[in-house]
């Protein structure tokens, strides 16, 4: 529809109306910047996507607790995290819109390498382009969609993980405490006796129901 008394066109991802310094661009300046903050947050060695990569512990199964002696860490064991970090995760979400936007000539193809590094290129080249893209790309908002999406399912299994896990233990005398993986010990209700952290971690796991 091309009406003379049209609205000023909106940003394809918010429903803002684009101001007179926007005019031309497809999405409004505080949407730009939410998807370079995305898109920053993804990259580099302390990014959310080194983050995720450090969590990956190959070898380990099943849903219970685990504990490793070295860390005194709970071991997630989450496939989502695999999912995320292998090829055809994050860094090929970021690389195949690396390949669409330089069909509009908003940069071109990394060279390739570890998994790590094709993701702080692709984010790099993104990022760079962002502004020219804003003028350019009819298709931000499935952009910021999937990017937005990425960088929240990251920050959810990183900020997940860092709050500590509870589990349900039995003393000997029957009664069940619920503790913290990094508890610093507890007294049981039943018996009053004392346990240390790890004489804690050590008793056996109640039924959950029970507890
Ligand atoms: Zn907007
Ligand atoms: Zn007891």
């Amino acid at each position: 529809m091309h009406l003379d008394d049209a609205p000023a066109p909106a940003c394809t991802i918010c429903p803002r109306q684009l101001l007179g310094h926007e005019a031309g661009r497809f999405i409004c300046t505080p949407c730009e910047h939410r998807i370079d903050q995305d898109l920053r947050k993804l990259a580099g060695p302390a990014g959310l996507y080194a983050r995720l990569c450090l969590r990956i512990q190959p070898g380990r199964g099943g849903d219970g607790p685990v504990v490793t002696r070295s860390t005194g860490h709970p071991m997630p064991c989450n496939e989502q995290i695999l999912s995320l970090t292998a090829n055809g995760g994050i860094v090929s979400t970021l690389e195949t819109w690396v390949e669409d936007w330089s069909s509009y000539g908003l940069g071109v193809h990394g060279t390739g390498g570890r998994l790590q590094h094709r993701v702080d290129q692709a984010v790099d080249t993104l990022r760079r382009n962002l502004t020219r893209a804003a003028h350019r790309h009819p298709a931000l908002d499935e952009f910021a969609r999937e990017i937005g999406q990425a960088t929240r399912q990251a920050e959810a299994i990183i900020k997940g993980e860092r709050a500590p896990r509870r589990v349900a233990v039995q003393c000997p005398c029957g009664n069940v405490s619920t503790v913290t993986l990094d508890t610093d010990g507890f007294e049981c209700r039943g018996c009053e006796r004392e346990y240390g952290h790890s004489e804690a971690l050590r008793l056996p796991l109640a039924d959950r129901r029970a507890a």
